[in-house]
C-alpha cells in the first residue's frame, strides 16, 4: 500500500490514525459483533459514540454551555437558506459580506427568503482582501451578519472576527479546527464536514440557544434547527457512520496532536512555507494580500499557464493529487487542511521548486 499526498479541497484527506482506527473498528466495533454503520443509532453504544464525539468538539473548540451543537446533513449549501428560515421569522434584513464564490451563493439563497443588503464587499479589490471592520455598513434592522471566515476557492481567509451588535453567522467549512476561535462571539457557525472535519455527508451546526425562537412560521420540520436541538440530532436518522468518523478525528486533534493550539501552529507552518516558495520566484504567483492569506486553500498561478497541465501531469505522477483549481477558476491550488501532514507540504515545494528550475 502507498497513500499518496492528497491536497483536495473536499472531499479532503483524513488522518492516517483515523482511517487506521476505522480499519481496525470496522466490522467488529469494541467487541460488540458489528460495525458502526450496522448500528440503531438508538442504541446505547451509537449514542456513546455520538456523545463522546459531541464532548470532544465542545473541549476542542471550547464551545459555552448555553451554545447547540447540532449534527445535520445538506452540506453547507443547505445551511444558506436554514439560516434566513431559522433567524428571519422577527422580521429584518440578512446582511453578507461578500468575499468570493461560497458568500455569493450564500447571498443568493439569502435573498429567496428574506430582503437582504449587502455590508460590505471585496469586490472593489478584486477578492483579494477582506473588508476591515471599518468598512463594514450594517443595516439597522439587520437580523444577523453572514461572512465566510475562509473562501475556498479563493484562498482568501479573515484575520479578524467581524464586530457586530447583531448576531454573527459564519460559513466556517474550509477552516473550522483549524485554529482556536472563540464560539461566544457567534450566532450561528456552520460546516460541512468534508473539509476539515469528517467525510461527506455531516454538515455542523454551532448555535446559540436563545436564536431558536427566531424562525420563521411553518417551516418543515426537518429544517428546523429546533427539531435538531430538541432531539439531540436524532428526530430522524443521522448520517451515523460520518458521525462516528468525524469523532475519531475530534480525537485525534485532542490527543494525537494536543488541540487547537498545536494545531494552528503547524498549520502556520505549513502555510507560511508554501507561500514562501510561491514568493520567492517568478514562476508562480498568488495575488491575495498577506494578512488574508488562507492558511488551508492556496490558490497559486503559473507565470506561463500554458504548463499547467504539464505541472499536474507531472505532479500526479510524483504522487501529488488533486492540485488543480476549482473548475470555475482554473490554476493550481493546495490544500493543506489538518490532515495533510506537514511532509507532503514539504515534499510538495520541492517538486515546485524542481519543476520550476527545469521549466523556468
Ligand atoms: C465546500 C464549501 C461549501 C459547500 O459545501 P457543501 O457541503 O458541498 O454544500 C460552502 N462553503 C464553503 C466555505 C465551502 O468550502
Amino acid at each position: 500500500m502507498s497513500r499518496k499526498f492528497n491536497f483536495c479541497a473536499g472531499p479532503a484527506a483524513l488522518p492516517e490514525a483515523v482511517l487506521q482506527r476505522a480499519q481496525q473498528e470496522m466490522l467488529d466495533w469494541q467487541g460488540k459483533g458489528l460495525s458502526v454503520m450496522e448500528m440503531s443509532h438508538r442504541s446505547q453504544e451509537f449514542v456513546s459514540i455520538a456523545e463522546q464525539a459531541e464532548a470532544d468538539l465542545r473541549e476542542l473548540m471550547q464551545i459555552p454551555a448555553n451554545y447547540k451543537v447540532l449534527f445535520m446533513q445538506g452540506g453547507a449549501s443547505s445551511q444558506f437558506a436554514m439560516l434566513p428560515m431559522n433567524l428571519g421569522g422577527k422580521g429584518g434584513t440578512a446582511n453578507y459580506i461578500y468575499t468570493g464564490i461560497w458568500g455569493k451563493k450564500a447571498i443568493a439563497e439569502g435573498q429567496r427568503f428574506l430582503p437582504t443588503h449587502l455590508a460590505a464587499s471585496s469586490e472593489g479589490n478584486g477578492l483579494t482582501a477582506v473588508p476591515r471592520q471599518q468598512d463594514l455598513l450594517i443595516s439597522q434592522d439587520a437580523c444577523y451578519l453572514h461572512y465566510t471566515s475562509n473562501e475556498t476557492i479563493g484562498g482568501l481567509e479573515f484575520d479578524y472576527i467581524p464586530e457586530a451588535s447583531v448576531p454573527l453567522v459564519c460559513d466556517m467549512s474550509s477552516d473550522i479546527l483549524s485554529a482556536p476561535v472563540d464560539v461566544s462571539r457567534f450566532g450561528v457557525i456552520y460546516a460541512g464536514a468534508q473539509k476539515n472535519i469528517g467525510p461527506a455527508g455531516l454538515t455542523l451546526v454551532i448555535v446559540r440557544e436563545d436564536l431558536l425562537d427566531q424562525a420563521q412560521e411553518g417551516l418543515p420540520t426537518m429544517f428546523s434547527y429546533k427539531t435538531f436541538a430538541e432531539n439531540s440530532s436524532m428526530y430522524n436518522t443521522p448520517p451515523t457512520f460520518a458521525w462516528y468518523l468525524s469523532g475519531l478525528v475530534f480525537d485525534w486533534l485532542k490527543n494525537d496532536i494536543g488541540g487547537l493550539d498545536k494545531m494552528a501552529e503547524i498549520n502556520r507552518r505549513k502555510a507560511s512555507k508554501l507561500y514562501s516558495a510561491i514568493d520567492s520566484n517568478d514562476f508562480y504567483a498568488n495575488p491575495i494580500q498577506p494578512q488574508n492569506r488562507s492558511i488551508m486553500n492556496v490558490p497559486f498561478t503559473l507565470a506561463d499557464s500554458s504548463l499547467d497541465k504539464l505541472f499536474l501531469q507531472e505532479a500526479e505522477a510524483a504522487g501529488f493529487l488533486n492540485l488543480a483549481g476549482h473548475r470555475s477558476v482554473g490554476g493550481m491550488r493546495a490544500s493543506i487542511y489538518n490532515a495533510v501532514p506537514e511532509e507532503a507540504v514539504d515534499a510538495l515545494i520541492e517538486f515546485m521548486n524542481a519543476f520550476a528550475k527545469n521549466r523556468g
